[in-house]
């Protein structure tokens, strides 16, 4: 708890109340002391002028202290907070006819203050106390004439029982004690609303350590309340922000580690079926070699040798994805004709469609399309396309690849009357491995990694592969390619 940082904020705050307090007090003494030695100098500023005629008769061939003291005697019944000391002209005591002349201390004044007083300086000028080393006081003086001597002084010191401290003073002055009573409450109530301040501030930082806490110990959808838009406002923002990307990213992990494990099953299970294929024909062939009739035997080893091919195919994917995505296929652009592409491709795959009783046709535009892409990758995308199109399109369907010249791209679309991707699954194909029919016996379809090989090309290429499709009429694929910048020479397809 002292260990807090409100505690540390009160204490601090607490110091410097207190400071302040204290250089209130001392200022204030001072500044009341200072005005009382002026009222009081400024009153009896003729007092010792108007004292000389009284005491230079008793004064004239010997210094008649009885005489003088009865007078004081008299005067002092009225104003009983005077000394009055004679002084030579450097200011050494000739007489002094203070209360208790014992203890007198200084045997000599000061004269500077006393000349200043005689030039008619500002008020207050302290003078020299005889009585008491050291001490200063408010004084009243003039010129006396001593024993025929001119120029001697006639020294009245002023408030004699003056305070000798400010502490005296306050206790005596009620109007003081009052002030200093007041200042005192204004403190307590300044620090008692400081105090409440902090702790309304610390507050909200005690709020943040919580919620910071819970989420170290993986409540992760905790979030800081962040008030106004202050420093600490700022960092509880500043915190929301980062709670939200860290969920972001581990979302992104575990769907990241949930693909792979998936993928690595399917993949396992893809590679197994074929193996044991292989497996098993070769194993018939090996064990029934003398019984088996050529035709059969010629039967299982065409099929042992599909399923190599298959297997080989499905590696082959694997690898070349795991190329693409880890970046490690640098795309070589080059300006090439996208529409002898399209057409060289569509021909490639003509006999299949051929076999399928499919309708293949390519829709190309007749003036020059020409775009920048990387012709060996773009190819694979396209096979890829047109491959699933003729693949999952039933018999006497159409597939159509038509390419459109825009202002700044050109647009590729493959589409087919096959059966359509119901609206579920179309966020998903183009993921590794993933298959809209899961059942579906996989010597049909494929290892479920050409979407994303092709997807995966046209994000190397900055672009995009659209998919638009309705559930048993068909499906379209389509993406862009920016068409060639006006530039040197044209590269011919290999
Ligand atoms: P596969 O090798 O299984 O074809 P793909 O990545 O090429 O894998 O495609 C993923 C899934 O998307 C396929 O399993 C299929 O269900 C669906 N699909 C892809 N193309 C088409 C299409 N033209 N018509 C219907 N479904 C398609």
């Amino acid at each position: 708890m002292l260990n807090s940082f409100y505690a540390k904020l009160s204490a601090l705050f607490l110091v410097l109340i207190l400071g302040l307090g204290v250089v209130l007090i001392v200022l204030g003494g001072r500044t009341a002391q200072r005005y009382a030695d002026e009222v009081e100098q400024k009153l009896n500023r003729t007092l010792a002028q108007e004292m000389v005629p009284r005491f230079e008769p008793l004064l004239e061939d010997r210094i008649d202290k009885a005489a003088i003291r009865s007078k004081i005697e008299d005067m002092t019944g009225i104003n009983r907070r005077i000394e009055i000391y004679l002084l030579d002209r450097e200011g050494r005591l000739k007489a002094s006819f203070a209360p208790d002349s014992a203890v007198i201390e200084q045997k000599r004044v000061d004269m500077a203050p006393i000349r200043q007083f005689m030039a008619g300086a500002t008020l207050p000028i302290l003078g020299d106390d005889p009585r008491r080393d050291g001490a200063q006081k408010p004084f009243s003086v003039a010129h006396i004439e001593i024993m025929g001597q001119e120029g001697c002084y006639l020294y009245v010191i002023l408030r004699s029982e003056q305070y000798a401290s400010a502490a005296g003073m306050i206790g005596d002055s009620y109007i003081i004690r009052g002030a200093l009573t007041g200042l005192g409450l204004i403190l307590l109530v300044v620090t008692g609303v400081g105090l409440l301040l902090f702790r309304r501030l610390t507050q909200r930082l005690r709020h943040m350590q919580d919620v910071v806490g819970t989420f170290e110990q993986g409540h992760f959808d905790v979030r800081v309340d962040e008030g106004s838009n202050d420093e600490i406002g700022q960092l509880a923002a500043c915190f929301n922000r980062m709670a939200d990307t860290l969920n972001e990213t581990m979302e992104e992990l575990r769907q990241a580690d949930r693909m792979r494990r998936e993928l690595v099953a399917n993949v396992s299970h893809d590679l197994r079926s074929p193996l044991a294929s292989i497996q098993g024909y070769l194993e018939t062939v090996h064990m029934k070699d003398g019984a088996l009739d050529p035709s059969d035997r010629q039967r299982y080893v065409k099929t042992a040798l599909r399923n190599a091919q298959r297997l080989s195919d499905l590696v082959g994917e694997l690898f070349e994805l795991s190329k693409l995505e880890t970046k490690q296929v640098e795309p070589n652009i080059e300006p090439f004709s996208i529409a002898e592409l399209v057409q060289d491709v569509v021909m490639q795959y003509q006999p299949q469609a051929e076999d399928q009783t499919i309708d293949l046709r390519a829709d190309l535009p007749a003036e020059p399309t020409r775009v920048e892409a990387d012709i060996g990758l773009v190819e694979r995308a396209l096979s890829n396309l047109i491959d699933n199109a003729i693949h999952y399109t039933p018999e006497d369907g159409r597939v159509q690849v038509r390419v459109d010249k825009h202002d700044r791209n050109v647009s590729v679309s493959v589409s087919d009357t096959g059966p359509g991707i119901p609206d579920d699954a179309l966020p998903h194909i183009f993921e590794r491995s993933y298959r809209v029919d899961k059942s579906r016996d996989r010597d049909k379809g494929g290892a479920g990694l050409g979407l994303a090989i092709a997807k995966t090309i046209l994000e190397l290429h900055d672009s995009t592969l659209e998919v638009e499709s309705t559930v048993g009429e068909g499906t379209i694929f389509r993406f862009r390619l920016p068409v060639e910048l006006p530039g040197p020479q044209p590269a011919q397809r290999p």
